[in-house]
């Protein structure tokens, strides 16, 4: 078998892996990176993420400046953003998850995330303002307590270039079309290197360290199967198809110890009509049609026989959506109709729906003929949901504004307003798996764990691959920023 010799080996190319291989430069490491994708199809689940928010601590404007050189100071006057504490990213994991994440790497998470970002920017990534999660005032523009307030220039697919750009600035080899095949590990069961198959065959790569960056088994259906529950297999996939849980296969074929939410995903309301990969996008080579579905807090959502599953106003969808795309595939047929009528359908645009086939109607009756749903199973959900609204306080998208339901179950405990107001519209709805929450277990310096809590000696693991953070739900900007801060971690670590 061909052999050679790197200090580190990074697998993957998504923002974790990029992470990690500037990081194992930086200390002065010779660095190979390995991406199982084509060069066409480079950057992961990282090049899917449209909106590519960071969620990361801030005491406000004064920190979020450095990282925005480049916006003028009057744009700053007509912003709105109230800190976000470290106390407030943590107790924000933590109530999302169900209070199950691991202390030690949610702390992780928050504690580096705003250096991270700060790192990121020096290194070259530029970072725009995130106006899609503000809500315009007048001119002025109110980011919500907890919206991100950042995002990669040009989304996820402008990242993976600037990530690119940088790597290959710094000489990093970045080999595409190679998968990692298995770790190779000596008698003192310390990781010597990896064996990758390129089209050519297997080669031998020796090194110091290797950094296992190569996301999670969400577009493997055998795994999806045995780990998410029976049906999933079938489900349809927001992201890349190349993350099929290889990462985490071959560190567990060598003793590492399987960790996290195993049956967990982050799972988001999409388009019924998403493709079964990259259906984040209707078409993935222009990124025109987007197929998110997250404008259903602003009104109420039913499954195929006419009734509501959930409470719609739980949240905002920054907290709710990860968790809610899992409950539409609960229900039958695995989908569900978002019902809106015209009051909002400045807010639905701002959702951006555009790209999606509404079905319109002038009655609720009408709408529930044209979906081939019970017709007075509808009406009754819809009265009844109506009936229920309280009109005591004010609807207001911008915060929590406790404008609920009283006396019906599930209830809606934020931005209830009646549905009369026609015409009426429906959006279909699925769920679309991002990325799998059970992984591999890692420590604070991100290297990766044994079944006795050891870590193995050589191994590290970044990103998506791991376990312990998310549980049940996520925070959104969650996902990029584990990645970078645990990339960055494992690149630094893995030079030795
Ligand atoms: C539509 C969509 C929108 C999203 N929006 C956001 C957002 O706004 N904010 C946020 O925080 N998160 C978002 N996410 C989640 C986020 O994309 C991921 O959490 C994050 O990108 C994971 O980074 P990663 O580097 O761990 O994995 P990935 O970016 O998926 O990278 C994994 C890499 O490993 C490669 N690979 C797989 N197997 C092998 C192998 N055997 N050998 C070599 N290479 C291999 C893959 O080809 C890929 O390059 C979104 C995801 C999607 C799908």
């Amino acid at each position: 078998m061909r052999t050679e010799a790197y200090d580190v080996v990074v697998v993957g190319f998504g923002n974790a892996a990029q992470a990690a291989a500037f990081s194992a430069h930086q200390t002065g490491a010779k660095v190979l990176v390995l991406e199982k994708a084509p060069k066409a199809k480079r950057g992961g689940n990282t090049w899917f993420s449209f909106g590519a928010q960071f969620r990361h601590v801030h005491n406000g404007i004064s920190d979020c400046k450095p990282l925005l050189p480049h916006v003028p100071e009057k744009e700053w006057e007509k912003i709105d953003v109230d800190p976000y504490t470290k106390d407030d990213f943590y107790s924000d994991i933590m109530r999302v998850t169900r209070g199950r994440s691991v202390p030690e790497l949610a702390e992780l998470l928050v504690n580096e995330s705003y250096s991270t970002v700060k790192w990121m920017q020096e290194s070259g990534i530029q970072w725009e303002i995130l106006y899609s999660g503000a809500v315009p005032e007048g001119d002025r523009f109110r980011w919500h307590h907890g919206s991100s307030f950042i995002h990669s220039k040009d989304g996820g697919a402008g990242l993976v270039e600037m990530w690119y750009r940088i790597l290959q600035s710094k000489g990093i080899e970045i080999r595409f079309d190679t998968a990692a095949a298995r770790l190779l590990t000596d008698d003192k069961a310390r990781v010597y290197g990896i064996v990758a198959k390129d089209p050519e065959g297997f080669t031998e790569i020796h090194c110091k360290g290797v950094v296992l960056a190569c996301g999670g088994f969400q577009a493997n259906p055998a795994m999806r199967a045995q780990f998410l529950g029976a049906g999933w297999d079938l489900g349809k996939v927001r992201g890349t198809k190349y993350d099929t849980g290889d990462g985490i296969q071959m560190a567990l074929d060598i003793g590492a110890q399987p960790f996290g939410h195993w049956g967990g995903s982050h799972t988001t309301p999409i388009d019924a009509d998403a493709g079964d990969y990259e259906a984040g996008f209707l078409d993935p080579a222009n990124r025109r049609y987007r197929t998110h579905r997250y404008a259903w807090t602003l009104g109420i959502m039913v499954n195929l026989d006419g009734r509501r599953f959930l409470d719609e106003g739980e949240d905002f969808h920054a907290y709710t959506y990860a968790k809610t795309g899992a409950e539409i595939v609960k229900q039958p047929g695995s989908m569900a109709y978002q019902i809106f009528d015209t009051k909002i359908k400045d807010a639905i645009d701002r959702y951006h729906y555009a790209g999606a086939t509404p079905v319109e109607a002038n009655s609720v009756r009408e709408l529930a003929e044209k979906l081939e749903i019970n017709p007075d199973v509808l009406v009754k959900t819809v009265e009844e949901f109506n009936q229920a609204v309280m009109e005591d306080r004010p609807f207001n998208e911008v915060i929590r504004d406790g404008k609920g339901t009283k006396g019906i179950y599930p209830p809606k405990t934020n931005w209830a307003q009646k549905i009369d107001t026609p015409p009426f519209i429906a959006y279909a709805a699925t769920g679309g798996l991002t990325f799998t929450y059970g992984g591999l277990k890692i420590n604070n310096r991100c290297e990766v764990l044994d079944r006795m809590d050891r870590p193995i000696p050589g191994l590290y693991g970044a990103g998506e691959l791991t376990g312990g953070f998310f549980y049940y739900n996520y925070p959104s900007g969650g996902g990029l920023m584990r990645g970078a801060v645990t990339g960055r971690i494992a690149g630094r670590n893995a030079a030795g």
